[in-house]
């Protein structure tokens, strides 16, 4: 085998994508609580952290410099600009979580998400959707951490990314976050299913 990372994490990937706002933080956090072998991704970013966030547990905040140099050496399985920032997967990290028999969920977005398709076929995508627009705004007001030209932006950026996922067919399952206890429900049957196939 030429790349034999390729291999190394078949059946292991969660990608867990969908518009910012839409609940996908706090759906990953439960599923992490309920399936015990599941492990989360921590992304590298160029944005600074928010308030609370936490360096190499939120994300792992990094220098634009930083950044580029690990897309350059090919350390990173895939990346992509969202809001004017770089966010990006560590590629060692995955890997090595995945050989350890860990499900690897990815929190990203579906530019990210469909490099991953690419790159690791057998990983299952998953599209959180918002249950319609007029929520998806309020949750996005709400948060109080955005400026209003930052909602209209994340709100634009959210039809964009939702149209893409949809037309690429590389996305397995669309979940509605409606009612959050029956989305966590749905996502982490679906993983479960992903384990028992691969198991
Ligand atoms: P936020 O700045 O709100 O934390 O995240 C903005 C967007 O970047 C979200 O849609 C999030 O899913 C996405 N994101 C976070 N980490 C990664 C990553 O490693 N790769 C990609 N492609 N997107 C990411």
């Amino acid at each position: 085998m030429a790349d034999g990372k390729a291999t190394t994490t078949p059946g292991r990937l969660v990608v867990i994508s969908g518009p910012s706002g839409v609940g996908k933080g706090t759906i990953v956090r439960r599923v992490l609580q309920q399936v015990p072998q599941a492990v989360l991704s921590v992304s590298l970013t160029t944005r600074r952290p928010r308030p609370g966030e936490r360096d190499g547990i939120d994300y792992r905040f990094v220098s634009a410099e930083t950044f580029g140099r690990m897309a350059d050496d090919g350390a990173l399985l895939e990346w992509a600009e969202v809001h004017g920032n770089r966010y990006g997967t560590e590629a060692a990290a995955v890997d090595e979580a995945a050989a350890a028999g860990k499900i690897v969920i990815l929190e990203i977005d579906v530019q990210g998400g469909l490099q991953i398709a690419r790159r690791r076929p057998s990983a299952r995508l998953i599209l959180i959707a918002p249950p319609d627009d007029a929520e998806l705004r309020r949750r996005l007001e709400g948060r109080g951490t955005d400026a209003p030209d930052v909602i209209e932006r994340r709100l634009a950026k959210a039809h964009e990314e939702m149209r893409m996922a949809r037309d690429s067919g590389c996305y397995n399952d669309e979940v509605v976050n409606d009612d959050l206890d029956v989305a966590v429900r749905r996502v982490v049957q679906l993983i479960r299913q992903e384990n028992t196939q691969h198991d």
